[in-house]
């Protein structure tokens, strides 16, 4: 069973209007359990659309999401939301950290809004805290950390709630180069230990060359690479 399945996705902003964007035209992919997926795309190619739909935050045109064996597509937006804070995690560019909250309070409050107890949450956000080598800045805001550390702060936010599915867009986009690749193995070493599945974005081709495979997407459509 895949964790991910997506099936001839389509999407266009702005149909029959002018500024017409036929962004998804029949892209399929499928991620097992415990998989990594590069998916590199030239800027404005769509990988932010198709990740977005696949993490249930957009919908397709036509085409269907399942995840962990459940047609997404199938549920009402209610079901859909309750699916998506339990089983996806989400990283991005950007960190968008809570600035007036600790890094391990960031890293706690996305598991006591699941029911987490504040003890279990707090562990946990130690113990995730510690495997990206910040445990030491637990205590810390968001502006006093560097870029590097407030990214790792936001690999384990996003992996608090043990989702099975983690989608990245760019995560390390807006580091220097030597920080984006320690960074990045924090997160692979994440990703690897707990044995999700995941699609992680990338303009950077050597990092995507570390993962089990890589797709591109053009005009469209996903190639394998
Ligand atoms: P990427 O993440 O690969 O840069 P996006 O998925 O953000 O690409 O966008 C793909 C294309 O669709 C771009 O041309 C973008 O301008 C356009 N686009 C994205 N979102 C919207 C939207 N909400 N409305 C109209 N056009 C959009
Ligand atoms: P990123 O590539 O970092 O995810 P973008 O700048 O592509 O961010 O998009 C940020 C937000 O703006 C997204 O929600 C996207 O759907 C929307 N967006 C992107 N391009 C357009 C566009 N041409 N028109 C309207 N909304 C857009």
């Amino acid at each position: 069973e895949y964790t991910l399945n997506v099936k001839d996705l389509t999407k266009t902003y702005n149909a029959g209007k002018p500024g017409e964007v036929r962004v998804l035209q029949g892209v399929s992919l499928a991620v097992k359990p415990g998989e990594v997926v590069g998916l590199v795309a030239p800027s404005g190619a769509g990988k932010s659309t198709l990740l977005h739909i696949a993490g249930l935050l957009d919908s397709a045109d036509s085409g269907s999401v399942a995840i962990a064996g459940t047609d997404m597509t199938k549920l009402s937006d209610r079901k859909r939301t309750a699916v998506r804070r339990d089983t996806v995690g989400f990283i991005y560019q950007f960190h968008h950290l809570l600035p007036e909250f600790s890094a391990l309070e960031n890293i706690v409050i996305p598991q006591l809004a699941n029911g987490v107890s504040d003890t279990a949450a707090q562990a946990r956000a130690l113990d995730l805290l510690d495997r990206v080598g910040i445990a030491d800045r637990a205590s810390h805001r968001p502006a006093a950390l560097s870029g590097g550390e407030q990214q790792r702060v936001a690999f384990c936010r996003a992996l608090a709630n043990e989702p099975a599915l983690l989608l990245a867009d760019e995560p390390t986009g807006n580091l220097d180069p030597d920080t984006s690749d320690q960074v990045f193995d924090a997160l692979m070493g994440l990703v690897r230990d707990t044995g999700l599945a995941a699609v992680i974005a990338t303009h950077n081709l050597a990092l995507a060359a570390r993962m089990d495979r890589q797709v591109r997407l053009t005009a469209g459509v996903l190639e394998m690479i």
